[in-house]
């Protein structure tokens, strides 16, 4: 199947509300590119070296969205670019965002990562420090970015159940929090394994890789 293919067979089964993002990471330009001439505008990309490497050299109109684990030194190389960053997984890097933000006068959206896997090793807050972080005057003051949802990783395991609930705990969470905050609408979860389970919970962004793409090495 080619990549043209492949993301017909995703987009004839995905609701006019669900935005397909084609994860690229370590894929060449010309396989994007080839993306992009099917019709394709929102790529992911994990590695900020890589995605700066590969910005100049692809259309202008590309939405870049950062699905990665982003490291607070790193924000200002792709601050001016990038679409959307989904992996906010600290105040910290919150405010670096805002910071490098501000001074090229731009507004910055982001989602916030919940950790909703039963590995430690993923990343993102807990509900409850999330919720913490949303109702503090702290984050109010931020006003270069614009959380406008939440990512998250189910856990890597063949249970359905256990993705489901996990899926579902984030969209409740979402439910939970938008009377405090009306801005947050998108909820970014599911791959390649799982995402049409992910949109039967109502995700809002699928980030599909390996199969649009192929297999990584
Ligand atoms: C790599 C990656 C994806 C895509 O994974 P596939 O299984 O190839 O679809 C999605 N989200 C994140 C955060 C990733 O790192």
């Amino acid at each position: 199947m080619s990549i043209q293919d492949n993301l017909q067979h995703i987009k004839d089964n995905l609701p006019s509300d669900v935005t397909l993002v084609a994860v690229s990471k370590t894929k060449p330009a010309d396989m994007i590119f080839e993306a992009y001439n099917a019709g394709q505008r929102d790529f992911g990309e994990n590695y900020v070296q890589e995605l700066c490497d590969k910005f100049p050299q692809l259309p202008g109109d590309i939405r870049w969205h950062f699905i990665g684990h982003l490291q607070t030194n790193k924000v200002k190389y792709i601050i001016s670019f990038v679409h959307l960053i989904h992996g906010v997984d600290s105040f910290k890097l919150l405010k670096e965002i805002n910071k490098q933000a501000l001074k090229i006068e731009k507004k910055i959206n982001c989602l916030l990562q919940l950790h909703v896997a039963i590995e430690e090793t993923k990343f993102g807050f807990s509900f409850t420090e999330c919720e913490e972080l949303l109702k503090s005057g702290e984050f109010k003051n931020l006003t270069s970015v614009n959380v406008i949802g939440f990512m998250g990783m189910a856990s890597n395991t063949e249970n359905k159940n256990q993705i489901k609930s996990e899926f579902e705990s984030i969209k409740k969470f979402k439910e939970k929090m938008s009377p405090i905050n009306p801005q947050l609408s998108v909820l970014s979860f599911g791959m390649s394994g799982d995402y049409p389970l992910a949109i039967d919970c109502g995700s809002t962004m699928i980030r599909v890789g390996s199969a649009i793409f192929g297999s990584r090495n």
